[in-house]
């Protein structure tokens, strides 16, 4: 049919086919709004993903400063042709030897980071096993890989064997280390055994496992004993314990030296902001002064799991710092966030689509930092504003 002769509504103007969207979206009570909060503020932040409270460290920020004093406001290009810095390759020696990997890439954020690695790792004619909890940049990496991809029951080992077994060459399982939404920790030493028996590659995204997990914050390969494993790569961001911004893959030398002549979200992207470099390298010159940051983040996130569950809330047990209450639906878990942000509580709240199981949940973030009074205030205000349907029978 002719463009021209349609009577469709939706096809009036080119951007029509939105306005049935936000209707649906409207009617199910899904609508996403931005609410840029003030720089100085009495709300108790428990919702973002600063675990170490290195954010806003006088030592990375200036940090920061420092780097964009000495380098500028920007890497001015891409990594391969001005945007390498010696900042840059500072902190890329600095995250391995920390984390314990031979060789790390930094890119822009831990968004490319995963794009990176999951593309670059499944070249045509390989297979990706993929976690059905995994966050949406490494189902972005494999939906952009020319890879075929194989989505498994979340944190199942067997059924990984499973795919992997109906496969000829080349490999890799991916896998979050920690899962963003209920802040579960995978199962990294049995997938690492079955990729092992079969050859495949392991990536583990450790966004949420940098800073928490492992001796002093050195993240889940090394709480696994798996960092430096030639079979495995993890990527990180820098944005979370690090308090910064930009995020990065570790892995063996010759991964990297791979990525760098083939990753797209690498080549063709303006290289990470010194200023973010900057103080990312700051604040893990810091973790490294001050591992006891790490524990402590733990030790948060347990005792609010604990309070929580005594007040009858169906709270996840948590591997590391998010921690993670069942809500009855997506209207009252709006509704709930909304009662405790007017009590002066920021919590995170995930609904569909951001939730591959449909339930919805208050999602709370530990910090290291946070004292026993703040603990207290928070775990007050979520049973005060709980909705009935939120406790267990
Ligand atoms: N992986 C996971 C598990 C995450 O939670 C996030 C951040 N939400 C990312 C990757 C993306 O990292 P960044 O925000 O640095 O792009």
């Amino acid at each position: 049919m002719h463009r021209q002769a349609t009577n469709d509504s939706s096809a009036a103007t080119p951007f029509g086919w939105i306005d049935e969207q936000s209707a649906q979206r409207r009617a199910a009570g899904l609508v996403r709004v931005l609410r840029p909060r003030a720089a100085e503020s009495d709300r108790l932040d428990l919702a973002g993903n600063d675990y170490l409270g290195l954010s806003r460290h006088p030592e990375v920020t200036e940090g920061a400063a420092a780097a964009a004093r000495h380098w500028g406001g920007g890497a001015t290009g891409s990594r391969l042709v001005t945007g390498s810095t010696e900042l840059h390759a500072e902190l890329e020696r600095e995250l391995a030897e920390f984390c314990g990997f031979e060789a790390a890439l930094v890119l822009s954020s831990g968004y490319a980071a995963n794009l990176a690695a999951v593309t670059a790792l499944a070249p045509h004619g390989s297979l990706i096993v993929s976690d059905a909890g995994n966050h949406a940049s490494l189902i972005d990496g494999c939906r952009l890989a020319r890879g075929a991809t194989s989505v498994v029951a979340h944190a199942d080992p067997e059924a990984v064997g499973k795919a992997l077994d109906t496969h000829t060459g080349p490999a890799v399982a991916v896998t979050d280390s920690v899962f963003s939404v209920d802040g579960d920790a995978a199962p990294l030493a049995q997938l690492a055994a079955v990729c092992r028996e079969y050859r495949a590659g392991l990536i583990m995204d450790d966004a949420h496992g940098l800073g928490v997990l492992g001796a002093g914050g050195r993240g889940a390969a090394q709480a696994t004993g798996l960092a430096g494993d030639p079979d495995v790569v993890a990527t990180l961001t820098l944005s979370k314990s690090l308090g910064s911004q930009g995020g990065a893959v570790l892995g063996p030398a010759k991964v990297i030296e791979h990525l760098v002549n083939t990753a797209r979200t690498f080549i063709f992207d303006t290289g990470l902001a010194p200023a973010a470099a900057g103080a990312a390298l700051a604040a893990l010159r810091l973790l490294s002064r001050e591992p006891e940051r790490a524990a402590q983040a733990r030790a948060v996130a347990a005792e609010l799991h604990g309070r929580l569950t005594a007040a009858g809330l169906q709270a996840v047990r948590p591997d590391a710092a998010v921690v993670s209450v069942r809500a009855p639906s997506p209207d009252e878990a709006v509704q709930w966030a909304a009662d405790c942000r007017a009590a002066g509580l920021v919590v995170g709240c995930f609904r569909p689509p951001s939730v591959p199981d449909g339930i919805s949940r208050l999602r709370l973030t530990a910090r290291a930092t946070l004292t026993g009074d703040q603990i207290e205030r928070a775990v007050r205000t979520i049973e005060r504003t709980a909705p009935a349907g939120a406790r267990t029978a």
